[in-house]
C-alpha cells in the first residue's frame, strides 16, 4: 500500500522547502522590525467562532470549512483564516486590556475545502498580522507598508495594490439601501438573492460573467462615504503617497469575509493567472465586539506564502543557494591510515565551524574520494575541503571553491575567516 498526500494540500520538501523558509521569514521581517509580537495559535477552534467571525454569507463558512465533531461531541473547525482566532485569543487573555494597539504577527497552515488548482490548495500557508485598538489612519498605512515592504524585500515587483474603503456603519447603511434598490431591478435567482440578503456587497464578488455585467452599474460604497469615512480614507492615501507606495483604487473590491469595514485592500500579482491574489486585508471595526469583546477597531492582513513563492519564482528573484552548506568536509579514508583519527578531527573542525555560525556538512562512511566529491558537488556547498593524514599533520588544507574550481592553501585554524 502506497500512501499519498490528501488531495490539494501544499507541501514543501528539500530543496524547495528552503524557499518556503526564506519567503516566510521575509514576510514576517517587516512586522518584527515594527515591534509586532509573535503569536502561535491552535489550528482548530470552536466552529461558532468562524461562523460568527468570518460571516454566514461567505463561501468559506457556507462551503469550505473542514468541520467535524471531536470525541467529546464538540463541533470543531480547522482554521480557514487567522483573524478570528487572534481575536478570540486577544479577548480570552485580556491583551486588549493592556497597551494599545495590540500588534501581533503569526504564520501557519490554514484549511479551506476549495477546488485545488495551481496556487489554490486545501491546506495552504499564510503569514498574517493584526493591529488592534487604534482608529488612527496612520496604522492603516503602516499595516499596508508591512506587506508591501515584505514583497519588495523578496524582490517581487510585478504586483499592484488595490484599495478601497467600505466606510463606517452610517456610510454602509446608506449605500446598502441604494444597493438593495438596485438589486430589485435585477432578476436574481434564489440563491443569489439569499446571499445578497446576508451581505449585499457579496454580489460584487460574483465571478459569473452575467453577474459581472449586471453589477457594472451597481452603486459603489466609495460614493456613499460620509465625511468621517472619506477623511479617514484620504489620510490613508496621503500616508501611502508619503511612503511612496503605489496603489489603484478599486471601488468594487470585496474580500471573502464579512467582517471588513473601512480601509480594505488586496495585493494582486500580474504573473500568476487565475489565483492572482498574493495577500489582502483591511479594517474590521466591529469584529471584536461581535465576538464578545470590547468595542475596539482593528486592521490586519493575510499573505499567502504559497502564492508569494510562486510569484517570486515567476520573477526569478529567489536566491539560488538557499539552504546550501558553506563547507563540505571530507575526511580522507585510506586503506592503511588511521581513519578514526581523521574522522574525529573532521568532526571537531565541523563542530567548531558550526558553533561559529557556518553551515558544514560532513562526508560519512568509507566512500572513496571520488564518491565523496560527487556528494559535495550535489550538496551545493560553496567550498570543499579534503582532510587526510598530510593535512592533519601540517595543519594546512586545500580550500576548493566549488563554483570556480579554484583552490587555495589555508590553515585549518583559519578556515573560519575563509568561508
Ligand atoms: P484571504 O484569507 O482569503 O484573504 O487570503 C489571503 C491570502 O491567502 C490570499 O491572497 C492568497 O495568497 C492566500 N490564499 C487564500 N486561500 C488560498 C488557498 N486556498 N490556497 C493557497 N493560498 C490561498
Amino acid at each position: 500500500m502506497n500512501f499519498q498526500a490528501p488531495k490539494g494540500v501544499s507541501e514543501y520538501i528539500p530543496p524547495r522547502s528552503a524557499i518556503f523558509e526564506f519567503v516566510r521569514e521575509q514576510l514576517c521581517a517587516p512586522a518584527k522590525s515594527a515591534g509586532y509580537r509573535y503569536m502561535e495559535l491552535p489550528v482548530f477552534e470552536d466552529t461558532g467562532l468562524f461562523a460568527r467571525g468570518v460571516g454566514e454569507s461567505t463561501d468559506i463558512v457556507t462551503k469550505e470549512m473542514y468541520t467535524f465533531e471531536d470525541r467529546g461531541g464538540r463541533s470543531i473547525t480547522l482554521r480557514p483564516e487567522g483573524t478570528a482566532g487572534v481575536m478570540r485569543a486577544v479577548i480570552e487573555h485580556g491583551l486588549d486590556r493592556g497597551q494599545l494597539p495590540v500588534k501581533v504577527f503569526y504564520s501557519g497552515a490554514y484549511f479551506r475545502a476549495e477546488r485545488p488548482q495551481k496556487g489554490r490548495y486545501r491546506q495552504f500557508y499564510q503569514v498574517g498580522i493584526e493591529a488592534i485598538g487604534l482608529e488612527d489612519p496612520l496604522i492603516d498605512a503602516e499595516v499596508i507598508w508591512l506587506a508591501d515592504q515584505a514583497f519588495k524585500n523578496i524582490g517581487i515587483r510585478n504586483y499592484r495594490l488595490e484599495l478601497t474603503s467600505l466606510g463606517d456603519a452610517e456610510s454602509r447603511s446608506l449605500h446598502r439601501k441604494e444597493l438593495l434598490k438596485f438589486y430589485e431591478t435585477l432578476d436574481l435567482d434564489e440563491a443569489t438573492a439569499a446571499r445578497a440578503k446576508l451581505n449585499p456587497l457579496r454580489l460584487f464578488d460574483d465571478k459569473r460573467p452575467e453577474m459581472i455585467a449586471a453589477m457594472d452599474k451597481a452603486p459603489v460604497l466609495l460614493d456613499y462615504l460620509n465625511e468621517k469615512s472619506k477623511s479617514h480614507f484620504n489620510k490613508v492615501l496621503q500616508y501611502l503617497d508619503a511612503l511612496e507606495i503605489k496603489y489603484v483604487i478599486n471601488p468594487k473590491l470585496v474580500r471573502g469575509f464579512d467582517y471588513y469595514t473601512g480601509t480594505t485592500f488586496e495585493f494582486v500579482h500580474t504573473g500568476l493567472g487565475a489565483q492572482s491574489a498574493i495577500g489582502g486585508g483591511g479594517r474590521y471595526d466591529k469584529l471584536m465586539s461581535e465576538l464578545g469583546g470590547q468595542d475596539l477597531s482593528g486592521i490586519g492582513w493575510g499573505i499567502g506564502v504559497d502564492r508569494t513563492i510562486l510569484a517570486a519564482e515567476v520573477e526569478s528573484v529567489i536566491p539560488v543557494d538557499l539552504g546550501n552548506a558553506d563547507l563540505f568536509l571530507i575526511p580522507l579514508v585510506t586503506s592503511n591510515g588511521d581513519q578514526k583519527n581523521i574522522q574525529e578531527a573532521a568532526m571537531r573542525i565541523a563542530v567548531e565551524l558550526r558553533n561559529s555560525g557556518k553551515v558544514v556538512e560532513l562526508a560519512f562512511g568509507d566512500r572513496a574520494l571520488k564518491g565523496a566529491m560527487k556528494a559535495a558537488d550535489k550538496s551545493g556547498a560553496k567550498y570543499v575541503v579534503v582532510l587526510g593524514e598530510n593535512e592533519l599533520s601540517s595543519g594546512q588544507v586545500e580550500l576548493k571553491t566549488m563554483s570556480t574550481g579554484q583552490t587555495k592553501s589555508v590553515r585549518i585554524s583559519d578556515l573560519i575567516n575563509n568561508i
